[in-house]
């Protein structure tokens, strides 16, 4: 399933105004930025891009991912320019995938796309209910969502759809409705996250001052899979689901923890395996003069062991052999034998196997296991000091 070696993302710092649950970096602008604003970060995208790969032997990137904030808000000449600098840095075959809002695709966005072999796009829907886009700030309408779909009718590359289930006032019927209309858009890939409600987000204080509550024991995520499995999908990560094989390769990199580099405001970069161990670099959150602001940090073997266990576990490859010896001197049935041990029948097949996979019935409680083999982990590692 997983074929890409290393990724790039480019950060769009913008969107036309927050949404209450978003944790992403982005800065509210009713009115897109002027283009010499737009100019003046793909510029500082392009140098980025340029110095860079100068010091990194990664070679051509396999998948590029431009994220954010809101893509589908960069000028046409600004995303041509874009997209025309960064082919010297890509695979010919290439995945490429664009980040969209349904207020902001146009058709002349979809041209330049299809121009330059753009591969993906991912639509942000969330929810199709306008009450509920409506509770949590999303200023999107119903009719420009018709008009994206309309749009995107012709788009011959793949489409993913995201939706996030659990928001305030989305009730079990809105999520399971989402879900089927979703579905009848007959789209590739669906992205279902349950909400997830992060710090500084202005959900967090609504909830925090009481303004708000959550709807109670909504299991409509944990429906929403049970629907999409049902109905063939390929769950391939425990939040992610396609047809016809059309997986995201570069969230793949990602959760495989595969060279990464992320440029632009708040993104991630993963360099792993550098001489003093796997090193992260976080770019500073502001939309202009980004890269003069970045914070590094080098991972220890121990934490870059748990992530590698956390994130893999997500997805129905698990992981190989070959990943956790990228990470670990000693094999997992030495290392988390008590833990493994006590969770055997969640895994598919034999610990013993080449690949450590959980059976997709128990993805959904892999922090029951984390937390078991995190201590198998802690009492290695402090073995190896
Ligand atoms: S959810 Fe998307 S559109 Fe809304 S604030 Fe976040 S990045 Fe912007």
């Amino acid at each position: 399933m997983y074929s890409a070696s290393n990724g790039l993302y480019f950060h769009v710092p913008y969107c036309r105004s927050k949404c209450h649950y978003c944790g992403f970096f982005s800065e509210a602008q009713a009115l897109s930025p002027s283009l010499s604003v737009w100019d003046a970060w793909l510029k500082e995208i392009l140098s980025c891009l340029a110095e860079e790969t100068q010091k990194l032997d990664w070679g051509l990137f396999s998948t590029l991912y431009i994220g954010g904030g809101t893509p589908s808000l960069i000028p046409p000449e600004v995303l041509s320019s874009l997209l025309q600098h960064v082919q010297d840095y890509l695979d010919a075959e290439a995945e490429i995938t664009f980040e969209a809002n349904p207020d902001s695709l146009t058709a002349l966005t979809l041209e330049i796309l299809q121009q330059f072999r753009v591969t993906r796009i991912s639509l942000g829907i969330q929810s199709f209910a306008a009450h509920v886009r409506q509770k949590v700030g999303r200023a999107v309408t119903d009719s420009q969502i018709q008009t994206a779909r309309e749009l995107l009718s012709t788009w011959p590359g793949d489409l993913s759809l995201d939706l996030i289930q659990g928001l305030p006032d989305q009730s079990l019927e809105d999520c399971l409705s989402d879900l089927s209309t979703a579905m009848s858009w007959n789209v590739e890939h669906l992205s279902l996250y349950p909400l997830s409600v992060e710090k500084g987000t202005v959900l967090y204080s609504q909830l925090h001052r009481g303004n708000l509550k959550l709807p109670q024991e909504n299991d409509a995520w944990e429906k929403g899979i049970e629907i999409l499995r049902h109905n063939d999908w390929d769950w391939y990560e425990i939040a992610n689901f396609a047809r016809n094989k059309a997986f995201c390769q570069h969230n793949l990199a990602y959760w495989k923890q595969k060279p990464y580099l992320g440029i632009g405001p708040g993104a991630t970069t993963t360099f792993p395996r550098q001489e003093k161990g796997h090193k992260r670099r976080v770019w500073g959150q502001q939309a202009l003069g980004f890269s003069l602001n970045f914070d590094e940090e080098y991972l220890t073997p121990l934490e870059w062991r748990k992530e590698t266990l956390m994130l893999g576990l997500r997805t129905s490859e698990g992981i190989s052999r070959q990943d956790w010896k990228a990470v670990s001197a000693r094999n997992w049935e030495t290392v988390l034998s008590r833990s493994l041990e006590r969770f055997a029948s969640w895994f598919v097949g034999s610990c013993e196997g080449d690949q450590l996979i959980l059976q997709p019935d128990f993805r959904l409680y892999q922090d029951s296991f984390l937390r078991e083999a995190f201590l198998d982990l802690d009492v290695d590692a402090r073995a190896e000091v």
